[in-house]
């Protein structure tokens, strides 16, 4: 079979309705943003069923991540092919104008870490994350009956340019802020509290699941703040680590001059925050403006990104070595 070469490759954002909503990510992404509903989440990475990710542009403009995955799963994933069935990530942008709910993700490969990256915080902007201090099963239950769930959790006022990790089973929520999401993708979330807000779609409450939270919740983790950047760079190129676990890696690259992405044999991802710029691969230039996601394919090693004018993009890297239990053994002796 002779599949379409690879390219790098942009895809279409996909704007959700979210009553916690708002309409901040009209001038974070290039793609118009719907009319008047609150939108609380563009996907723009996504190898899910109901959401699926579009190429928008070259040979395989049209094409989802998954039909590409299907023809050219090597190419595309290189050392990973073997390990992930979907792509691994979920990427979004996320407006939270009001109050999202309190909710824990499971944990495991097939489970969900996060992290948000913040783009812009309003007056009441609020990040919580972990416990105050450790909590048992049966008083979390009492608190959540009580509406007291929320003291029970540390808070902090984000700042922009902060980045939050938030590990599967880490009990959380946020507000009044924008922020870009890296996370496993994995679409399971268990709501514990939701503010006594009314879905104005339905009149009633959103259902909870906190039999199923319950199970999931680490309940040692502490408090949650801003992680520390490690600065890799300052001159000529700005680039610092933000996060490396073991789901995912955030570099953030600050610069208007090239520089290079992406790695032989891996898949990597760059998002475009702020400027605009091309790729440059097999002498063809394909352009990246604010809001976009552009996909690398494991085949096709570095690349050269030219930003016209400053950009600041983050370079997103899968799990790059299986867990420790995975490598084969070395024989003693
Ligand atoms: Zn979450």
């Amino acid at each position: 079979v002779n599949a379409t070469p690879l390219y790098p490759l942009r895809f279409e954002p996909i704007y959700q309705y979210r009553l916690w909503g708002g309409r901040r990510l009209a001038h974070l992404l290039s793609a118009p943003l719907p009319a008047d509903d609150p939108i609380g989440e563009a996907w723009v990475l996504s190898d899910r069923d109901d959401h699926a990710s579009v190429v928008a542009d070259g040979p395989l403009k049209g094409k989802t991540i998954a039909e590409i995955l299907a023809q050219s799963r090597e190419p595309l994933l290189g050392e990973l092919a073997g390990r992930f069935k979907r792509f691994p990530l979920l990427l979004k942008f996320l407006d939270v104008r009001t109050q999202l709910s309190v909710q824990v993700h499971p944990s495991g490969e097939a489970g969900k870490t996060e992290a948000w990256i913040v783009l812009e915080n309003g007056p009441k902007a609020c990040i919580l994350a972990g416990f105050k201090t450790a909590i048992s099963a049966q008083d979390l239950r009492h608190a959540i009956a009580n509406a007291t769930l929320a003291e029970h959790l540390a808070r902090f006022p984000p700042k922009i340019g902060d980045t939050v990790l938030i590990p599967a089973g880490t009990v959380h929520s946020l507000s009044d802020v924008v922020v870009f999401e890296v996370q496993q993708n994995c679409d399971v979330t268990f709501r514990l509290y939701d503010w006594d807000h009314l879905d104005p779609r339905t009149g009633r409450p959103r259902p909870l699941q906190v039999e199923q939270a319950l199970d999931s919740i680490d309940f040692e983790q502490g408090a949650i703040g801003p992680v520390a950047p490690q600065v890799e760079s300052l001159q000529p190129v700005r680039r610092e680590k933000l996060i490396q676990s073991e789901r995912f890696g955030v570099t953030r690259i600050g610069t208007d001059l090239s520089f290079l992405v992406g790695v032989a044999g891996l898949p990597r991802v760059l998002v475009c925050l702020t400027g605009n710029g091309h790729i440059e691969h097999a002498a063809t230039r394909y352009g990246f403006g604010q809001g976009d996601v552009v996909l690398l394919p494991a085949v096709l090693g570095p690349c050269l990104c030219r930003p016209e004018g400053r950009v600041s993009v983050l370079e997103i890297s899968m799990p790059e070595t299986p867990s420790e239990l995975a490598k084969p053994q070395t024989a003693l002796n």
